[in-house]
């Protein structure tokens, strides 16, 4: 490098090595360097973009309608969700603005329903439509600190990964808390799976739901290769906690053949519908189940799912908008094959999740136990149309494990 030669004053790199050094008034700078730089100018612009609070108040019928087109049935829990979320973002406005002292509490949300019926759906469908990620854990995994298992804490680890470990963005997202009633108090909770640090799993939550600042062991992640724990404040996070609370119909019937009793004076039974019965469910009824009042408290908003009947699972398969059968089609489109199904065969793949009592999820497995065949042999075949008929679906079904499935009772 000769002595008068320019060099780029940010690499060092002599001119003869540059493609382009341009001259500013005290310092010059290479091409590459300029590409660098750009470079990193995109990267903050577009953190500082999605780190910016960027919300958008929509109304509940607008949340509800975008509900509608992935969930089916279930409308009363997708109109309390919708006015959930609605006040949800309310106090995150309200957070933001700190106008006044008058401050909103959290409405975190509690759902009932069977397995399969849709609780997850609907968590997921709403941190689609508010755009913000979405963790989902299984209660059961979690224990008190100490034991073995996961600590509460590790729930917030996996929303900083649905983050991409974008802080701000997990400090405003959506924990689903599956089987949250697998940890109910065994001594009122007569039935199924007993977790013996149930009580404990629950204090745990108790601050969490609540609102504080934890330190989340990040695991991994690009940004924070070497970093112990990341500063996560819980108080924006919606948490949303699903369960099938088998067996508390007994409890909401006990309490309502008490009142009803105490109305009519007599000692007559009074039968409820058993399938209908869980739109009676009170946060009474979830304590007299084994979850402590601290965490019924905390999640103040109570709905329930039903059962699916064979209507509602007709419905799933063809018209949300990843309905099963759409996405089948689409499948074997990309082979140039035109997939079809009977209303027959559509009825009968009901009919069959009803008999096996697998609900929706087993609408999936049916239909790929029916498909598989045809997955397998058309690809790079003459064929180019399938019509899926009642037949077709009682001879795949026929072949395949499924003839072996016990009927759950
Ligand atoms: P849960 O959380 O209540 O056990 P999921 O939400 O995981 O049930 O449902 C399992 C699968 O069944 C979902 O992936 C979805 O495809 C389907 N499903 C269940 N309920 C519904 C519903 N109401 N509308 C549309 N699809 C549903």
């Amino acid at each position: 490098m000769s002595k008068s030669e320019l060099n780029c004053s940010f690499c060092g790199k002599p001119k003869s090595d540059t493609e382009l050094l341009i001259a500013g008034l005290d310092a010059h700078i290479c091409n590459s360097c300029i590409i660098q730089a750009h470079g990193i100018l995109v990267e903050e612009s577009s953190e500082q973009e999605s780190n910016s609070v960027n919300i958008e108040l929509k109304p509940p019928k607008e949340i509800k309608a975008f509900l509608d087109e992935y969930v089916v049935g279930q409308e009363v829990s997708k109109r309390v969700l919708a006015v959930a979320v609605y006040n949800h973002y309310k106090r995150l406005l309200q957070v933001d603005s700190k106008e006044d002292d008058i401050e909103i509490q959290k409405s975190n949300i509690l759902i009932v329903g069977p397995t399969g019926t849709g609780k997850t759906l609907l968590a997921q469908t709403i941190s689609k439509f508010l755009n913000v990620p979405l963790a989902i854990v299984d209660a059961t995994v979690l224990t008190e600190a100490g034991y073995v298992g996961e600590d509460v804490e590790s729930i917030l680890t996996r929303l900083l990964q649905a983050a991409d470990y974008d802080l701000d963005r997990a400090q405003r997202g959506i924990v689903f808390i599956d089987e949250i009633d697998k940890i109910a108090r065994k001594s009122d909770n007569p039935s199924i799976t007993r977790d013996v640090s149930g009580e404990g799993v629950q204090q745990a939550l108790l601050k969490l739901l609540e609102g504080t600042i934890v330190n989340v062991p990040p695991k991994g992640g690009r940004k924070h290769p070497d970093q112990k724990f990341i500063e996560l404040d819980t108080s924006n996070i919606l948490f949303i906690a699903g369960g099938a609370f088998d067996g508390i119909e007994t409890h909401i019937n006990k309490r309502l053949n008490i009142k009803a009793i105490g109305y009519k004076n007599s000692f007559e039974k009074v039968h409820f519908n058993e399938d209908k019965i869980l739109r009676h469910i009170t946060p009474g009824d979830i304590r007299s189940y084994g979850l402590i009042p601290e965490i019924i408290g905390r999640l103040p908003v109570l709905t329930y799912m039903n059962p699916l009947d064979n209507v509602a699972l007709r419905l799933i398969l063809t018209s949300p908008k990843n309905a099963l059968i759409k996405q089948y089609v689409k499948l074997f489109q990309m082979d140039q094959i035109n997939l079809q199904f009977t209303p027959g065969a559509l009825d009968y793949i009901v009919e069959k999740a009803l008999q096996f009592k697998l609900g929706a999820r087993g609408l999936r497995s049916l239909c790929e136990a029916i498909l598989n065949d045809a997955m397998y042999e058309l690809p790079n075949t003459e064929i180019k149309e399938l019509k899926v008929t009642k037949l077709y679906v009682d001879q795949k079904l026929s072949n395949a494990e499924f003839s072996d499935l016990k009927i759950v009772s």
